[in-house]
């Protein structure tokens, strides 16, 4: 099965309201930004929580953005750590199944060294959530960023050496190991790498949903979150386009 969903669920208030919307619309998955921070209270995440089990939408966490699990300073390590953390906490009162993350970056380390760094962390993490009785993993996303870590390799040695999931746009190595995450987005390309978002050509989810249908077996379920400037929009233009192949 393929669940379409946008990445933002916007302010507490309006957020059943918008699940119903998305819902009318065949949306199944749904990713809340973190962005800059735990936006929501614990009682509103129940709420949420519940709309969006029984309307069949999917939830997912994106962690904020300032996370470093290599960083010098031991401190904000610890801080990076409580901000995954605190999505998990969150997203096991909403029920979401996963929260998304960017693990890091090698500053002045080289990659092995930035590669283990992040590996002891993130196997404390899982086992605290474990631990908690939480019914969440999180997922370390790929980059599109050449000075960043998460190349495609780097991630799929964590999932296979941390029980960590995983976060993609790229699919091929990744088609072996249980559900699959996505984010999907048009993508404009400088030297450095991933440059800015750009709504997603028709041309490029065609495809995607045609390496899926090639690559992936039925039994699998896949979400994709659309990251694009219009997530919503760009979804149901998936759905439309899924409908047709
Ligand atoms: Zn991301």
């Amino acid at each position: 099965m393929i669940r379409f969903g946008p990445a933002g669920l916007g302010g507490a208030k309006e957020a059943v309201h918008s699940l119903e919307e998305y819902h009318k619309k065949g949306i199944s998955a749904c990713e809340i930004a973190f962005t800059y921070g735990v936006y929501l209270k614990e009682e509103d995440a129940v709420e949420i929580g519940k709309a969006a089990k029984s309307l069949g939408i999917k939830l997912s966490i994106h962690a904020p953005y300032w996370i470093n699990l290599n960083s010098a300073e031991r401190r904000k390590v610890e801080e990076s750590r409580k901000r995954i953390l605190d999505c998990c906490k969150i997203g096991s009162l909403l029920g979401a199944y996963l929260v998304v993350f960017h693990p890091g970056y090698y500053g002045k380390m080289g990659k092995e060294e930035t590669y283990q760094n992040i590996k002891r962390e993130i196997i404390n993490i899982v086992k605290e959530i474990k631990k908690r009785g939480w019914k969440i993993n999180i997922a370390a996303e790929t980059t599109g960023k050449v000075n960043v870590f998460g190349s495609v390799d780097e991630i799929l040695r964590l999932v296979n050496e941390t029980g960590c999931s995983f976060c993609i746009d790229i699919l091929e190595k990744f088609k072996s190991h249980g559900d699959i995450h996505i984010h999907f987005s048009g993508i404009e390309y400088g030297e450095k790498g991933e440059k800015r978002h750009i709504i997603t050509p028709e041309s490029e989810i065609k495809e995607l949903l045609k390496n899926l249908q090639k690559n992936v077996s039925k039994s699998k379920e896949i979400t994709i979150i659309n990251e694009s400037p219009n997530p919503l929009g760009d979804s149901i233009k998936a759905i439309r386009i899924f409908k047709k192949i």
